[in-house]
């Protein structure tokens, strides 16, 4: 026998968890019969490949019976098995994973008394604990002609012992010793009940003892014992059609696929006779799912594929875009062979069709759940949306589909819209010819739009950029990009059906047509200006700035900085920066605003006094305004402190 401790992790989550109130004590058992159903499949993959494994036991089946004198549950199966080290190693995946961020989130959850949410912990094998004081696994392989318990009363450890199984084959057995509380679930009907509510759907038969329906004098007179009847359809979900599944089924499927508790944003069940043939059900969720952290590198997904009725992968990568990773589902198809490998799969034109008509059919689900479900695609929008977008760097045919379901935050409200909504409320550019203006023909109207964006971090820092002045003037629609991956999808993304998409802060944009005269005078004062902008360049570093002009657009204030045409949006480069250290840093355009009273006073003391000491500090000042205005980092902080003081002992002085 051998005793282990638990590690510190795994008591800290089942401490946590004891003291937590769950909401649904029920799943246990859908738990444990969807971990024996696993193992089926895998015994089931294996057979294929090797004709010896099943020996004479070939029937899979899953058992269930129940012992109300001694308030015990057991779960039963053929499957696979676990060894030794594997009874020690597997029965705590939490502790496996060492999600030190899944304990965090429990820890917070509970501080914030949260019940809804610890309760969406109980779910694998530990559920086994939320009604029972002890729990036993044993199992037997038909290479080890000894076989191994495990037995924990959970609160602090666990032990292994060997037991003699002369008579077993391959079986995995779970005791669960029920406590006090739930007494009421060691009866046959009780659990009959929540196979047919939680695991109908299991398609290897789950077998209990018939009803004993004869009266207690009869049952003294004579022992008999009650054969076993199959309580589920082994009938696979997905090859039932649509009409004869409850809403209840699909979302019991969805939960058991995704261990989300909440409902599924939608549900699309397909069965497809074309070209390809499979069957599918897919789903997308609506809230944030705690099992699935979507940024990590290693998440595995994509749905479960199927082929004639054998699991082939719990997760098929090759079914499903990287950008669409939070769907749920399984497909299965009888078009691919049997013994196929992961490497054939990675190539497959049959599984490039259906990945492609899945793809297809998310995002069209996806456009009518945002025209008639509008709250609910918010919700998913802010959740999902980030990982959408990167579409950018997968898909070009799709990519007028995709722009069509993604929403963007509007600065005007913070509302989130559709670039179609956008279109619709825009007017026409301002400097598109007068013959397209103004028309009846709606779509020909569209064809002049622009829709324009600015780039920032935060909605506050868009609020703040000089080059929204003139929009917010107009009256002019602007949207705000704050993703860390909307710079790039910018770059590759620049027109959606005829409309251009333009950065606010980019390219010259006039909104407003000039005069011959305007035009002249700007060049006159532009010419003016010729050797203070030289000086300026100068006094900056010449190697940050590329060149310096006037801006007429730039409200109240002195200067902004502009991205050259086909240049790197600073959003971007702060990005490369962080990513790649030794990314060049790109020269700007200096704009000065030729309204500002403070340019004309440069340019008089330039005039008066080329070497003015006062002049190289306001120039340097204004620059490094314009540079903590983008929210980029002062090179040196105490000289822009400094020239503050400056500034402010001539007020106070
Ligand atoms: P999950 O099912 O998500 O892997 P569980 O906590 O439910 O997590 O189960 C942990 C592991 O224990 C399984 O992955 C499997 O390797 C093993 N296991 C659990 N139940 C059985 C069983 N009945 N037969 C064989 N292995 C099992
Ligand atoms: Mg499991």
């Amino acid at each position: 026998m051998s005793k282990h401790n638990f590690e510190a992790e795994t008591g800290r989550i089942l401490e946590l968890l004891t003291h937590s109130i769950y909401s649904n004590k029920e799943i246990f058992l859908r738990e444990l019969i969807s971990n024996a159903a696993d193992a089926i499949d895998k015994a089931r993959l294996k057979a294929l490949t090797d004709s010896n494994f099943l020996g004479d036991d070939v029937d899979f089946k899953i058992v269930v019976e129940s012992d109300e004198s001694n308030n015990i549950i057991t779960i039963s199966d053929n499957g696979i098995w676990m060894i030794k080290e594997e009874l020690i190693s597997h029965l705590w995946t939490i502790a496996k994973s060492g999600t030190k961020e899944f304990v965090e989130k429990l820890q917070k959850a509970k501080e914030d008394s949260d019940h809804n949410l610890i309760g969406q912990f109980w779910v694998w094998f530990y559920s086994s604990f939320m009604v029972a004081d002890k729990v036993e696994v044993f199992s037997k392989s038909p290479l080890d002609s000894k076989a191994y318990k495990w037995i924990s009363d959970w609160k602090n450890d666990y032990t292994v012992e060997e037991f003699s199984a002369e008579n077993l084959y391959r079986w995995t057995r779970v005791v669960l010793y029920i406590n006090e509380a739930n007494k009421d679930l060691v009866h046959d009907w009780k659990l009959k009940e929540l196979i047919k509510k939680y695991s109908n759907f299991v398609w290897v038969p789950i077998m209990m003892r018939e009803y004993d329906s004869r009266t207690e004098e009869e049952k003294q007179k004579e022992e008999k014992v009650m054969p076993f009847e199959q309580i589920n359809e082994t009938k696979p979900i997905w090859k039932k059609s649509k009409s004869d599944i409850t809403p209840e089924e699909y979302k019991a499927f969805y939960q058991s696929l995704s261990f989300d508790w909440n409902d599924p944003l939608f549900t699309i069940h397909n069965n497809v006779e074309w070209m390809v043939s499979y069957k599918s059900i897919l789903f997308a969720p609506r809230e944030v799912n705690m099992y699935k952290n979507l940024s990590d590198p290693n998440l595995e997904y994509g749905p479960k594929l199927y082929v004639q009725n054998v699991l082939i992968l719990e997760n098929a990568k090759e079914l499903m875009p990287i950008w669409l990773r939070f769907v749920a589902g399984v497909i299965e198809t009888n078009d691919l062979p049997l013994n196929i490998s992961r490497e054939m799969l990675q190539d497959n034109s049959t599984l490039d069709k259906i990945k492609k008509w899945l793809t297809k059919k998310v995002i069209s689900e996806l456009l009518n759940t945002l025209k008639n479900n509008r709250e609910d695609y918010v919700k998913f929008w802010s959740n999902y949306g980030k990982v959408v977008k990167e579409w950018i760097h997968y898909e070009y045919d799709l990519k007028t589909d995709i722009a069509g379901v993604s929403l963007f935050k509007w600065i005007n409200t913070g509302e989130l819209i559709t670039l179609d909504e956008y279109l619709e409320k825009a007017p026409n550019s301002p400097l598109t010819p007068p013959s397209n203006q103004g028309g009846e023909d709606k779509e020909e109207n569209k064809s002049n739009k622009t829709i324009y964006y600015i780039i920032a971090k935060s909605e506050s820092e868009a609020l703040a950029s000089p080059y929204l002045a003139q929009f917010r003037e107009k009256n002019i629609d602007v949207l705000v990009f704050t993703d860390p991956i909307d710079s790039f999808l910018v770059q590759w993304f620049t027109e959606y059906k005829d409309a251009k998409l333009v950065s606010i802060t980019s390219n010259d944009i006039e909104l407003e047509e000039k005069t011959e005269e305007q035009k002249k005078e700007k060049e006159e004062k532009q010419k003016n200006m010729k050797w203070l902008f030289e000086l300026i360049k100068n006094t900056i570093w010449w190697e940050k700035i590329e060149e310096v002009v006037l801006n007429d657009n730039l409200w109240n204030s002195l200067w902004a900085l502009k991205t050259p045409k086909n240049g790197i949006d600073p959003q971007l480069e702060k990005m490369m920066k962080a990513m790649w250290q030794d990314v060049p840093t790109q020269k700007r355009i200096l704009e000065l605003n030729s309204k500002n009273k403070l340019v004309e006073s440069m340019k008089s003391e330039f005039d008066n006094d080329v070497k003015s000491s006062k002049l190289s500090d306001i120039i340097n000042y204004a620059y490094m305004q314009a540079i903590l205005l983008e929210w980029w980092e002062l090179e040196n902080p105490a000289e822009f402190v400094n020239l503050t003081n400056k500034f402010a002992s001539e007020y106070i002085g």
